[in-house]
């Protein structure tokens, strides 16, 4: 029996995983859980799950959750970052599926690390602002990180069994996101729910418009490069519109291996909660003869320059990447609120980027100034707009 905390469960992941554990119940059991302000949702997963602890953003919204359960089977029930660490934690866990979104899941994924929790790690934020830090807490805490976004779940999958040195290239692939082909002289116009309509993946909001910009495969970029320990310099990306190939790697003799799917966050959770045993999660192979055929492009980074700014950022390191982050992060919010242009949001990244001052080893600390500074620079640029 494998007991789980799962940060971020009324997200898209979090919502994946309890499907995955209520196909086995015999094997997982829910212990802990933490979400935002969606308490209609969480207050069905508590009565579904049991969970022995629940931890929501803060005070308020832990006052109407508790109004929303039976008295008698109500979990403890706490709040804000003391609340998300003590979920990340608890005691009779052994895997955190850590899927909350953005920056907010830094904490308690170190907080679980530290604990000496595996990790099912679909909050790419984690590593991209502090990659350095967090593996080498991992390596000293003994703990597991298991990818869970599907590109990394791939790479995961074709590198087992193999020996590193003989690694020439990972190829990261990407859909391209709903703006592949449109003309980039338009980007101003596009509005927030013309963003989110992904073509391939069902996802939460601010990874929809990160995979519009290609941010997301930015953030990947750097995401692997830690979970990897291989240089940006050996990771290629690749448009590959069908989303089949999660993603590839090649090796010195020229072969290529490649882990292909239906595009479905399940299969990848279901590894990372479960390897080297595969689940039968009911999930059917891709239909070869009815896809016909599979494309591959190179990015156009000129059309989506989010990307080049996360090569840059992760090149050059120190606390850059948090900057990125921290500043996309801003913007795209900013964009979800009608505050900011969809064709801004790269120039209000690569601004706060160019006046940031790199710090080039930060410890944790420094980190999270950073990150508190960029977002802060970067909502004063948009706000004197
Ligand atoms: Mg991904």
């Amino acid at each position: 029996m494998k007991t789980l905390s799962i940060l971020g469960s009324t997200g898209s992941i979090g919502q994946n995983t309890l499907t995955i554990v209520s196909m086995f119940p015999g094997r997982f059991r829910v212990k802990a859980l933490a979400a935002k302000k969606n308490i209609s949702l969480l207050s069905e997963q508590i009565k579904k799950f049991c969970p022995d602890l629940v931890s929501v953003f803060d005070s308020a919204t832990a006052t109407a959750l508790k109004k929303c359960l039976p008295k008698n089977t109500a979990p403890e029930i706490l709040y804000g970052d003391e609340g998300y660490s003590a979920v990340a934690t608890h005691a009779m866990v052994d895997t955190v599926v850590s899927a909350m979104v953005g920056a907010a899941g830094l904490s308690p994924t170190i907080a679980a690390i530290e604990a000496g929790k595996d990790i099912a790690l679909a909050n790419k934020e984690t590593l991209v602002m502090a990659g350095d830090f967090v593996m080498a807490l991992a390596r000293k805490n003994r703990t597991r990180i298991l990818p869970v976004d599907s590109e990394h779940s791939a790479i995961f999958q074709c590198i087992s069994g193999q020996r590193k040195e003989d690694v020439v290239k990972i190829f990261l692939t990407a859909s391209g996101g709903p703006f592949l082909d449109r003309p980039v002289k338009t980007f101003r116009d596009i509005t927030p729910a013309d963003a989110l309509k992904h073509p391939n993946w069902d996802m939460g909001k601010k990874i929809s418009v990160d995979s519009a910009t290609l941010m997301n495969k930015g953030l990947e970029v750097i995401e692997a490069k830690h979970l990897f320990d291989i240089p940006e310099e050996q990771i290629e990306v690749i448009i590959h519109p069908q989303s089949l190939i999660h993603s590839m790697v090649s090796y010195q003799d020229g072969s290529v291996l490649a882990q292909l799917g239906v595009p479905d966050m399940k299969s990848a959770i279901a590894y990372a909660l479960s390897c080297p045993e595969r689940l039968p999660i009911q999930q059917p192979a891709p239909d070869f003869t009815a896809i016909g055929s599979l494309d591959f492009r190179p990015p156009d980074l000129k059309k989506f320059p989010c990307l080049d700014l996360a090569f840059k950022a992760g090149k050059i390191g120190g606390t850059l990447p948090a900057v990125l982050n921290a500043a996309n992060e801003t913007a795209v919010t900013a964009f979800l609120n009608n505050r900011l242009p969809f064709s801004d949001i790269p120039k209000v990244i690569d601004h706060i980027m160019d006046i940031h001052t790199i710090d080039k080893s930060p410890g944790l600390s420094d980190i999270k100034k950073t990150d508190k500074w960029a977002r802060q620079e970067a909502e004063i640029l948009i706000k004197g707009r």
